[in-house]
């Protein structure tokens, strides 16, 4: 028989891994909640009208990274499993008629994302995001408070040297302008350009600019820059982001050929990476403004703002700056019994302990005392609850497998000793 796997692009997270993205998740949903943001929870799937419109047809994400759920029947709406939070976030937006709630309205949406991307290191079809959106804000302090955020989830997250880099990309007043002028350069060069390239370049020029062809490096650097051509409103919004990120004290680096890869975005534009490390796939998470989104999702014109943060590079990032993935603990005591066959009195004195709130695993096996007590130490346990001729007393041994102490306890009083020595334990 063929072996099974988890599917390319994709990966289990097992325990250890999976502790460190509950601590990621944590920290995230702490910080938003400190920052007023609160949950809410979106399909993983949408019609895929929600991304084609929101995030735009000519973009990888869309033309070639869209996962498709094939229908089941011709009559079926056409699915797709949703790349990015933002789309489905604002179809929320709309749907529910959060435009008469007390603006801005501020969520935060930890998930699995997904890309049909050919997978690479820090490239899967199935990666986590944490997630902010304020929408309901025309800026600018909004903004630089949402970098900040970023920032600062990197750091209580333990990544260290991350960089924030940060730009306008204009308007619908003043953009067109510009991309005029970038498809003039582009012409220019059209010989110089590879087959995919010059086929956006009449449909969405700006893609150009992020271009994942390592030929267009070259080109690019010398592009003309957005920055040039911003309108006075553009301008002075930048300005002031960039003044309000002065007055909170984040460090920052204007990028003017960050553009991001999705059509949604208006002015503020932003990504964070590690210090040195702005190739392609390294970006640890992103954002930026839309404030044309909500209109495009069919509500009224309201201005918006948000980031994603990627889990699986941060979790990269952590191992390979030495960072010890915070360990599932083990459990706090294990209840193990001389008579390999006696399960049913194991099990009952676990239930209870349990019952009062203790970390507490019973060995069920059948094997002998030595080995149950090998097994619990082996688990990382605290303690081992001892079952043996003391029970007909009322009482049982309870061993310090730390320590390598052992006395005897009153069965009626195990549950607070254990709950004891844990609190002692934690705070000696
Ligand atoms: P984007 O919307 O493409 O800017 O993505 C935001 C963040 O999500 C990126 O900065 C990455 O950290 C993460 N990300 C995007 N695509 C992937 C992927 N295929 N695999 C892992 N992480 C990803």
């Amino acid at each position: 028989m063929a072996t099974l796997r988890a599917p390319r692009g994709t990966r289990d997270l097992l325990p250890d891994e999976r502790a460190l993205f509950a601590h990621l998740m944590r920290t995230g949903a702490d910080l938003a909640t400190r920052y007023g943001y609160q949950q809410i929870e979106t399909p993983m799937f949408e019609q895929a009208a929600v991304f084609e419109r929101g995030i735009g047809e000519v973009t990888d994400v869309v033309e070639k990274e869209l996962f498709r759920i094939a229908p089941r029947t011709e009559e079926s709406e056409s699915w797709a499993l949703r790349p990015e939070p933002t789309a489905g976030m604002v179809r929320a937006y709309v749907q529910h008629g959060m435009q008469t709630w007390p603006q801005p309205v501020k969520l935060t949406m930890t998930g699995p994302m997904f890309r049909y991307d050919r997978p690479q290191a820090g490239r899967y079809r199935q990666f986590w995001q944490f997630d902010v959106e304020a929408i309901g804000d025309p800026g600018p302090a909004v903004d630089a408070e949402i970098i900040e955020l970023g920032l600062r989830f990197y750091r209580d997250a333990g990544v260290a040297g991350v960089e924030v880099l940060v730009n306008s990309i204009g308007d619908p007043e003043c953009r067109p302008a510009y991309t005029q002028a970038l498809t003039e350069y582009y012409r220019r060069h059209a010989a110089a350009l590879p087959p995919t390239e010059r086929d956006r370049l009449e449909r969405n020029v700006l893609r150009l600019l992020d271009s994942k062809d390592p030929a267009m490096a070259e080109l690019n650097e010398t592009a003309p820059r957005i920055t040039e051509h911003l309108c006075d409103a553009c301008a002075a919004h930048f300005e002031a982001v960039k003044a309000h990120l002065t007055a909170v004290g984040v460090p920052f680096r204007v990028e003017s050929a960050l553009v991001r890869g999705l059509d949604y975005y208006t002015r503020t534009a932003f990504e964070f990476y590690v210090a040195g490390r702005e190739g392609q796939q390294q970006a640890l998470g992103g954002g930026g403004r839309y404030d044309g989104l909500v209109q495009l999702l069919g509500g009224r014109p309201t201005p918006g703002i948000g980031f994603g943060l990627g889990l699986d590079r941060v979790a990269l990032v952590l191992a390979e700056q030495g960072s010890v993935a915070s360990r599932e603990t083990g459990p706090l005591a294990v209840v193990v019994g001389a008579d390999p066959h006696d399960t049913v009195t194991r099990l009952r004195i676990a239930t209870e302990l349990r019952t009062a709130g203790l970390r507490v695993r019973a060995d069920l096996g059948r094997r002998k005392l030595g080995r149950q007590l090998e097994a619990a130490g082996r688990e990382g346990a605290h303690f081992a609850v001892i079952l043996g001729d003391e029970l007909s007393a009322g009482q049982v041994q309870v061993r310090d497998l730390l320590a390598g102490t052992q006395r005897i306890v009153a069965a009626d009083d195990l549950a607070r000793e254990l709950a004891r020595a844990e609190a002692s334990h934690r705070h000696g």
